[in-house]
């Protein structure tokens, strides 16, 4: 099957108002950064009008990929979400 389709099968559970990735306030985002709006497998990074970048985590498979590429630039803080919340992988 497509990757869409086993992605649907995961299920999540939002910790609403505890995001787990949270960006830093920034006028410019870097290079990185901004390229997590194309690269986030879940979509979840957005460039908004004002050229800077936002996150909406719900939708986070906590793949890491942001986390990795932003650890120079220290933009990004990224938990794991509380134990319960976050993505519930379903495997088969
Ligand atoms: Fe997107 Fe992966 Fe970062 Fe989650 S951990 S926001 S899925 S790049």
């Amino acid at each position: 099957p497509r990757i869409e389709e086993k992605l649907f099968q995961n299920r999540y559970l939002v910790d609403a108002g505890r995001p787990h990735i949270r960006i830093r306030p920034h006028e410019k985002p870097s290079a990185a950064l901004l390229a997590m709006v194309d690269t986030c497998p879940a979509g979840c990074y957005l460039e908004t009008d004002k050229g800077t970048v936002e996150i909406v985590a719900d939708g986070c498979i906590e793949c890491g990929t942001c986390r990795v590429v932003t650890q120079k630039t220290g933009e990004i803080e990224w938990n794991y979400p509380r134990g319960g919340f976050g993505i519930l992988f379903k495997f088969g």
